[in-house]
């Protein structure tokens, strides 16, 4: 499983993340961002490209593989 963690005081609910994982990230009613904090190690590459394109570089992955 992945751990996933996102540094809420960094993040801006922009929603990059949620278009590149969707199955980890989503945009509620609100438009806050949630997340779910484990993931099944499939969404390595999707939680990987959300890192990469958050503007505000507020996702980690805590443990991998
Ligand atoms: S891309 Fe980054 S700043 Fe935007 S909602 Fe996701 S974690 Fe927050």
């Amino acid at each position: 499983m992945l751990k996933v963690d996102v540094d809420r005081t960094q993040c801006q609910n922009f929603g990059q993340c949620v278009l590149e994982a969707p199955n980890v990230f989503v945009l509620n009613a609100k438009d806050e961002m949630e997340y779910t904090p484990v993931v099944d190690d499939s969404e390595l590459e999707n939680v990987e490209a959300a890192i990469d394109v958050c503007p505000m570089q507020a996702i980690s992955l805590v443990s991998g593989r």
